[in-house]
């Protein structure tokens, strides 16, 4: 892969970094993306499972759809795109990820400053008094919703559902990051999603270098400075490779 001259330049310029990730920067971990040929949302509809109103009606199964996701996650792995991500706060004052995914792979695979916009599958919260629970008593087999041991309200994933919206705190942190970053790196989002989708447009807005990686185009295709196309896990260590090469040899 040949990267421009004028992108090496931005890179060697650049010292706060935003990344904006979606759920193709996980596909090679083995965690499916939601769209796509082989999107989990072409087999299930969303509305019938990630809304409030689906938990209250039938807690159990969503609670076993999520404990079903979150097996799955925890087999899985952070892959080459996670670590180079972390790997690249070496060579910057501050490398930011701002993310879609509910995953949890930035955290494991070391990110110092991760943005979860939609929330943390691995945690969870009591719907009426907000106590967080984040492990005890919600082993992976445990196939009906957990109650609230101090006021009996049911235990929810915590992670944004359709129709709810976003951590207002994160959201504008991550507004904040983009518009003063010198880079926004836009990985493995369809970028339809919004609000969220407005971190990447906030930053191109505020001058900031957008650079996508994507299997395919997207809808930010139109707009971003530079465009590689391929899997994130094969061209994330290529970037870094070049940022290793222009950060040390300043
Ligand atoms: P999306 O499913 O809408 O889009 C995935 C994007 O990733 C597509 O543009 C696809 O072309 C691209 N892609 C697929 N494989 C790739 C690869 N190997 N390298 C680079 N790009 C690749 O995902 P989205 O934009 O994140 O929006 C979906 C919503 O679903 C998000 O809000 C997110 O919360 C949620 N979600 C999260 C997870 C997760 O946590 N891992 C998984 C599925 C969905
Ligand atoms: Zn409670």
């Amino acid at each position: 892969m040949n990267f421009t001259d004028s992108f090496l330049k931005r890179i060697t310029n650049a010292e706060k970094i935003v990344v904006f990730t979606g759920a193709g920067i996980s596909a090679e971990s083995g965690i499916p993306t939601f769209r796509g040929k082989d999107g989990i949302w072409n087999k299930l509809k969303p509305e019938e499972l990630a809304s409030f109103n689906a938990f209250l009606k039938n807690p159990d199964m969503v609670w076993e759809w999520y404990q079903h996701r979150r097996s799955i996650i925890h087999e899985k792995s952070p892959n080459a795109a996670h670590y180079s991500i972390t790997e690249m706060e070496k060579y910057f004052d501050k490398v930011s990820v701002v993310t879609q995914n509910v995953d949890n792979l930035h955290r494991r695979a070391g990110n110092n400053n991760v943005y979860e916009l939609h929330g943390n599958i691995e945690r969870n919260y009591c719907i009426e008094c907000k106590r967080p629970y984040n492990d005890s008593g919600l082993e992976l087999e445990n196939k009906q919703v957990p109650k609230c041991d101090y006021c009996g309200g049911l235990i929810r994933p915590d992670v944004v559902w359709f129709g709810e919206v976003l951590p207002q705190d994160v959201f504008a942190e991550s507004e904040r990051l983009a518009a003063e970053s010198d880079i926004c790196f836009v990985i493995g989002t369809s970028a339809v999603v919004y609000p969220a989708a407005y971190i990447p447009l906030g930053a191109k807005q505020a001058g900031s270098c957008l650079v996508e990686i994507n299997i395919e185009e997207t809808e930010l295709s139109q707009i971003a400075d530079y465009s590689y196309f391929g899997a994130a896990g094969k061209i994330m260590p290529k970037i870094l490779d070049e940022i290793k090469k222009l950060k040390t040899s300043i």
